[in-house]
């Protein structure tokens, strides 16, 4: 993998921590990952290598069992693991995304409790939001969980999870005040196993395919009243903002992970193939295509490393720089994804050059944890706030 210009401020130990990551996915993502795509298998003995080499440890802090390597621990290694295989890297990120809710929210014998199982990699978590008629527009969701007793009854589904059947432990977002809307919303912490929840049959995907994606199934599932997050009902909105916020700088930077993928392999191929007695490297259409795509790599990068370095010390700017970082960086990993086909030609089209994996797998990343449209106007309506609050007339 080519290296940045500069290390852009990353500490020894980060750089020891992209090593190692570079490491394992050399050895344990890049062999496997056609097989496991083919398949639409579960990357399973993938995630035990992970943790076996202490890379579920890097995302948690250490008070909870984690290496505590912040942020920038988090973006290198989702860049690096989307490198090798974005599929790979969204069955391993789910559990993240499903902690988070926990970490932002979760009371202190919560975070205890479940956190430092997720860190040693122990258990699998998955984070439950979305809803057959509930994706851009959250505040529509309507699975609902009522109170009885010392217990809350859940019923609803919830579409497209990634780890759902896999996972071992769910947040999952439901109403608790259906008349108050988003305001009435909170989040649960759920087992895998427990009486009333099920799965849906596992999705054909067109990319990401080892990433298992399925509904979870609530009906009359009983969930004990202290599983709700934060102790408190009514706050699930807010906890699922926040999550958004710290999860998207990492699907930024498997959006760079994706893209560096298919433009290493893209400019190795062009220096290779020959055409009218030269190398296709020599023509200028293809010479702009690969500045082009570098120039785009190189920018998602930088936006990342501010929205991630924003989000560590909780900067008020986080939601817009997170959605700038997610928004550019997937709509460049899908342009140079499309432009690493088109420097392979008709070879590109082929499961024989892993181009075509990428081209399948960086489609997902203008979709989930918010799709680009919704990231521009979730940034323009933060910029006209902001316009609005700074206007003196
Ligand atoms: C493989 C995969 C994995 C996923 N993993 C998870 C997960 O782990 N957990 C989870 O909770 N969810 C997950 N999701 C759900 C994902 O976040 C949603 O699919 C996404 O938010 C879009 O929702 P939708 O699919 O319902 O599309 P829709 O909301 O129906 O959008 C359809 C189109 O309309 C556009 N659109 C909608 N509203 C607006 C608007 N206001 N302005 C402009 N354009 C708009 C969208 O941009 C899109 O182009 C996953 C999805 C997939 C496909």
């Amino acid at each position: 993998m080519s290296e940045p210009t500069l290390s852009l401020g990353l500490t020894e130990d980060q750089l020891q921590l992209r090593d190692l990551v570079r490491e394992v996915v050399k050895n344990e993502v890049v062999p496997a990952r056609m097989e496991l795509d083919e398949k639409n298998e579960y990357p399973r003995r993938v995630l035990e290598k992970f943790r076996e080499a202490g890379i579920f440890q890097a995302l948690f802090p250490e008070e909870y069992g984690g290496l505590g390597m912040g942020m920038m621990g988090n973006i290198i290694l989702s860049e690096e693991i989307a490198y090798g295989c974005l599929g790979v890297g969204t069955a391993f990120l789910a559990t993240k995304l499903g902690a988070l809710p926990i970490e932002v929210g979760g009371t202190e014998e919560q975070k205890k409790k479940w956190l430092p199982l997720l860190a040693s990699g122990e258990k699998v978590a998955a984070f439950g939001l979305t809803e057959p008629g509930a994706g851009s527009d959250v505040p529509a969701l309507s699975t609902t969980a009522v109170k009885k007793g010392d217990k809350y009854i859940l019923n609803g589904t919830k579409q497209w999870i990634s780890g759902a059947g896999q996972a071992d432990v769910y947040t999952v977002f439901a109403l608790t005040a259906k008349d108050r809307g988003p305001r009435g919303m909170s989040c649960f912490i759920v087992e895998k196993g427990w009486k009333g929840f099920s799965f849906g049959k596992k999705e054909d995907k067109l990319g990401i395919r080892c990433s298992e994606t399925r509904q979870l199934i609530f009906e009359d599932c009983e969930v004990p009243a202290e599983n709700i997050i934060s102790g408190k009902e009514n706050n699930g909105f807010l906890h699922a903002l926040k999550t958004l916020n710290l999860s998207r700088p990492a699907v930024a930077a498997q959006a760079v992970g994706t893209g560096q993928g298919a433009f290493d392999c893209a400019v190795q191929y062009a220096r290779e193939r020959e055409q009218f007695g030269v190398k296709i490297a020599t023509f200028q259409a293809i010479q702009h295509m690969l500045a082009d795509m570098a120039i785009r790599i190189e920018a998602s990068r930088l936006l990342t490393y501010k929205a991630a370095a924003l989000a560590e010390i909780g900067h008020k700017d986080t939601a817009k720089f997170s959605a700038m970082a997610k928004c550019f960086a997937a709509d460049s990993a899908m342009a140079i994804a499309t432009d690493a086909v088109q420097i392979y030609g008709g070879y590109g089209y082929t499961k024989e050059y892993p181009v075509e994996k990428y081209f399948r797998d960086a489609k997902i990343l203008q979709i989930y944890e918010g799709t680009s449209q919704i990231q521009k106007n979730e940034i323009a309506a933060g910029l006209i706030k902001e316009a609005a609050s700074k206007s003196r007339g």
